[in-house]
């Protein structure tokens, strides 16, 4: 085969070669990518996911998460007096 000829054959191979890299990159990439279950982000290695019952729930809205539980008492006091507000006020409009 003459030199030339092998040449494109190699550069052939080579370019099939590296689309099936591509390929097997994308599809391991694909392996660890999740996509939040509150945000809809998209996260990779580099984006922390937590598992939580086979949902995946990236970091930043496991904060908010967080923080929304160690603000529930307060926010549960604060609906329970509005709800009383409420009450008073019906009662004194009834009268
Ligand atoms: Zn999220």
């Amino acid at each position: 085969m003459p030199a030339e000829r092998r040449a494109n054959r190699d550069e052939t191979l080579n370019s099939i070669i590296e689309g099936r890299k591509m390929e097997a990159y994308v599809e391991h990439m694909t392996k660890e990518m999740h996509t939040c279950w509150i945000c809809e982000k998209v996260g990779y290695r580099n984006r922390p996911m937590k598992n939580i019952g086979g949902r995946y729930i990236c970091f930043e809205c496991l904060k908010q998460l967080k923080e929304s539980f160690t603000s529930l008492d307060k926010w549960e006091a604060e609906q329970q007096l509005e709800k009383e507000m409420r009450k008073k006020i019906d009662d004194s409009l009834k009268m």
